[in-house]
């Protein structure tokens, strides 16, 4: 980026709000997509003070995951666009846990034309990842049709013209027009584009008397590859300059590769001759993955990564099995919840076991995590320790009551968004400096003493996937 124009921007933005889209975007270049979709995507913008900002995300895991290794890095990039910043504080908000994709798109799509900036270049859009390919794109019964008609395309024994995509988020849709780009640019021209790029492009061109430009540009090329066309809605002008470039590219031969959330009569707010253009050529669908295609995805990821550390770090069945069956959503979250793994077992140089990867996984797990409460903790440990509640709660002293009291009061701790004041209370009216003393001796005995670690795990794993069985 260039530096003058970076300080000018600066200095305008010195006493300006803080735009999370523009520190998201820039944290996602930084950082890289594998890491932005894993970790921090989940971060929840709250609020902005003078010098600090607050942000919440949705487990303790992943506010101790995103504070040990990127907290640095995500202070660089908000310090990029408010000078003023100088620390970040996180809260755990459970009610985040499902990520809002539709929301964030329409932020996105709102706060486009600050994107500006960070995204000067023509190139930097058009670019296309080269570990995305036909190769590495996992079939299954869900997204055959998708991908063969992809292969037919990039192999020119296709004539339908355009190919339309369309499936969920997560599906596979911007991997498959990746791979179809690389095949194609090996002997052509070829744009590879979001329709919200095509817009911002669009506009900027507009704003700056360049259109014969713009035109030029996506006139010329012999494949135009657009994603999520379906945020073209509403944007006539837009529209209008689409449907001339789809007919010019058409007219001259060019291929035209399309995405979207859905098929082309559902898409709202765009002109009818678009939608039934789109639907003249071939439309496929990607559905979401079925038991066997995530299976198979997990196998591959896991065989890749065993074979690359062989170092005696193995991700075991177990876990393959549960991430397989577990994470249904889409693609993306199976492949987020794969790369999670990876992440612990390389930084603990140990694969985690299935009470651990519960932990590691929680966010995308179909768990209701409000369950948790004060009094579910104070029963299972009760019962695991054979004691009566009331045995617990009292002021008695002996040993055989103070330590599941001091468990109970961790697990309190660690299991919800509780105050230490508010645990106190729960734990009859204890001091908030009991209860700090407890946590520490717990935190301490756990160091040393395994049959700790372990009976933490079972109890963890009781208290939050309601889960009796011995797991570990
Ligand atoms: P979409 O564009 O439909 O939202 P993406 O193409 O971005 O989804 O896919 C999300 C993630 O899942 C990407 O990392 C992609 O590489 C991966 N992915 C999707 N489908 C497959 C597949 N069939 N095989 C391997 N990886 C896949
Ligand atoms: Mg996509």
């Amino acid at each position: 980026m260039n530096n003058t124009f970076t300080e000018n921007k600066l200095s305008n933005l010195k006493s300006e709000k803080l735009d999370w889209e523009i520190v998201r975007a820039d944290m996602k270049n930084k950082l890289g997509v594998d890491i932005y979709e894993s970790w921090l995507k989940k971060i929840v913008f709250v609020e902005e003070f003078h010098n600090y900002v607050l942000l919440s995300v949705p487990t303790r895991f992943i506010r101790d995951w995103i504070t040990s290794r990127y907290l640095d890095q995500i202070l660089q990039s908000l310090k990029n666009h408010k000078r003023e910043i100088i620390r970040i504080e996180f809260k755990i908000d459970s009610q985040n846990l499902k990520n809002q994709q539709g929301d964030e798109n329409l932020n996105q799509l709102k706060k486009k034309e600050n994107i500006s900036f960070i995204r000067e270049s023509s190139l930097q859009y058009n670019r296309i990842d080269p570990n995305k390919t036909f190769e590495n794109f996992v079939t299954g019964s869900s997204n055959k049709l998708a991908f063969e008609a992809s292969l037919k395309v990039s192999e020119n024994v296709s004539n339908y013209n355009p190919l339309y995509i369309y499936g969920g988020v997560g599906m596979g849709k911007t991997h498959l027009l990746n791979s179809i780009g690389f095949e194609l640019k090996k002997n052509n021209t070829v744009m590879f584009i979001s329709a919200e790029r095509f817009m911002y492009q669009f506009v900027k061109s507009i704003k700056s008397n360049d259109m014969v430009k713009f035109k030029e540009y996506f006139r010329n090329t012999n494949v135009l590859l657009i994603d999520d066309i379906q945020f073209m809605n509403g944007k006539e002008a837009m529209q209008e300059e689409f449907f001339h470039t789809f007919n010019a590219l058409k007219e001259k031969g060019s291929k035209i590769i399309v995405s979207a959330d859905r098929p082309p009569n559902r898409l709202s707010r765009i002109q009818e001759r678009i939608k039934s253009r789109f639907s003249g050529g071939l439309v496929v669908d990607i559905q979401k993955p079925d038991y066997e295609l995530r299976k198979k995805i997990v196998s591959k990821k896991i065989e890749e990564f065993n074979n690359l550390y062989s170092d005696g770090v193995k991700i075991s069945k177990e876990i393959e099995d549960f991430i397989s069956k577990e994470i249904t959503a889409s693609i993306r979250e199976l492949v987020g919840a794969i790369n999670r793994i990876f992440s612990f077992s390389r930084i603990y140089t140990k694969a985690p076991n299935l009470s651990e990867s519960k932990v590691i996984l929680k966010d995308l797990l179909n768990l209701n995590e409000n369950k948790v409460t004060i009094d579910l903790i104070q029963t299972l440990v009760c019962k695991f320790f054979k004691i009566s509640k009331n045995e617990m709660l009292s002021s008695r002293r002996s040993r055989y009551l103070v330590r599941p009291r001091q468990i109970g009061i961790y697990l309190t701790k660690i299991l919800t968004a509780k105050s230490l004041p508010e645990i106190g209370r729960e734990f009859s009216n204890r001091d908030h400096t009991t209860i700090i003393h407890s946590v520490k001796t717990i935190e301490k005995l756990k160091e040393k003493d395994p049959t700790m670690v372990e009976n933490i795990n079972k109890l963890k794993n009781q208290i939050l996937y309601n889960n009796t069985e011995d797991e570990i």
